[in-house]
């Protein structure tokens, strides 16, 4: 059976280009980027080469990116670095976090055990459709506000927050910003520079894995002159931000992800790019809403990364189908990865104020770049078939009320 993938929110596959890229790390070129022997300055220029790319993606300075272990790392480095920093200055008046009740684990879990630290926490609150509002950190903001973390793109919805906003209001309140943009890196095209739509950002998040290079590598953007304390101690490695050995082939490979993130986002074409991937998105999201009854779309109306579409389905479980889909060959996910396999229905889903019901009766399909037209046609067979042999089976299901369940 040909499979179909549609969890590239979960993990992208690692293109062949990129793995062709980082191959000869870990054979020939094995040196330690800290070695000042030929095999060492081979693997130091390789990683140079990888941090002037990235940089080039993201339109900041070669110095302002440190190399970390992936999305979650460099968001506990953000969160704790900044405010551990702020704590030590402060001595009495704790210092305040303000984030919001859609982010990802990383940054959720980072910031509770930040709060049982002696910092005061803030989750801002999320609208129907999965926006966090400018208001709502205007009200938040206090005198003791130190950091603000909003993330970029949302990884179970897709839905794109207004950063620039949000990080000019955190600026003129005197606290740093930092994103998550694990899922906006290589989806939209994201400006740093110091004059650029995104100026105000101080602390970026990307991973590896969500930009087909390899899983355990990922990248930190610390805007200059912002006091950031080690998390890991050791040695003096990225400008002693991140201590440890440089994994030199997966920088290579995020190098590489990065170098082809660029082109990819500058094709238009009919063939690749962003607005083929949202032309095959809607193709998908309109041909599943026109043949099921009662679903919808989950951040409906906001703005939302190309690739990614939720949907609820009411009357099934999203397990059961996550299943029967995967029996018949389409990798889909009922919620973020981290949380597949819990009986818990998504926070983000439940912050927008879906019922749990609905939030457990909610799909995320996700494309990769590599997704075919033929692809989306052969899921728009499978997911009306599958979603109608669930509902047969489900006791809510065209029932008259007398009849469900209490
Ligand atoms: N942040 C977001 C928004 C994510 O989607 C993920 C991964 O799913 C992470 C952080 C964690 O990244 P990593 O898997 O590289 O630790």
């Amino acid at each position: 059976m040909r499979r179909i993938y549609m969890d590239a929110n979960a993990t992208t596959p690692l293109l062949p280009e990129v793995f062709e890229a980082m191959r000869p790390f870990f054979l020939e070129h094995y040196g330690n980027a800290s070695s000042i022997h030929q095999q060492g300055q081979f693997a130091r220029a390789a990683v140079d080469h990888a941090r002037d790319t990235i940089a080039g993606l993201l339109h900041c300075r070669t110095s302002e990116i440190v190399f970390t272990s992936g999305g979650t790392e460099s968001d506990n480095l953000a969160l704790f670095g900044t405010l551990s920093g702020t704590l030590n200055t402060l001595k009495n008046e704790p210092a305040h976090l303000i984030t919001t009740s859609i982010e990802h684990d990383a940054v959720i879990r980072a910031a509770e055990s930040l709060a049982k630290n002696n910092v005061e926490v803030t989750f801002l609150p999320s609208t129907t459709n999965g926006v966090i509002e400018p208001t709502a950190l205007l009200a938040a903001i206090r005198p003791n506000t130190k950091l603000v973390s909003v993330m970029f793109a949302n990884n179970e919805t897709g839905v794109i927050q207004p950063i620039a906003t949000l990080a000019a209001i955190a600026h003129a309140a005197g606290a740093l910003f930092h994103t998550d943009a694990v899922q906006a890196v290589g989806r939209l095209p994201l400006d740093l520079s110091p004059k650029g739509p995104l100026k105000d950002v101080d602390l970026l998040t990307l991973s590896g894995h969500k930009i087909y290079a390899p899983k355990g590598i990922g990248a930190l953007f610390v805007r200059r002159n912002v006091r950031l304390a080690p998390m890991l101690h050791g040695g003096s490695h990225e400008r002693q931000r991140r201590a440890g050995t440089e994994n030199v082939a997966g920088i290579v490979a995020l190098g590489k992800a990065a170098e082809l993130a660029n082109t990819w986002l500058t094709q238009d074409s009919t063939t690749d790019g962003p607005t083929h991937l949202t032309a095959l998105r809607d193709r998908l999201e309109h041909g599943i809403l026109s043949q099921v009854e009662e679903c919808g779309v989950n951040g409906e109306g906001a703005p939302r990364v190309s690739n990614t579409s939720n949907l609820y389905f009411d009357h099934i479980e999203a397990e059961a189908l996550v299943i029967a889909l995967d029996l018949k060959g389409l990798s889909v996910s009922g919620g973020s990865a981290c949380q597949s396999g819990a009986t818990e229905p998504s926070h983000v889903l439940t912050a927008m104020g879906l019922t749990p019901t609905r939030a457990r009766a909610s799909i995320r399909f996700s494309l990769s770049r590599l997704t075919t037209a033929q692809e989306i046609d052969e899921a728009l067979t499978l997911i009306p078939t599958a979603i109608a042999r669930l509902r047969d089976l489900s006791p809510t299901w065209n029932k008259p009320a007398a009849l469900i369940p209490a």
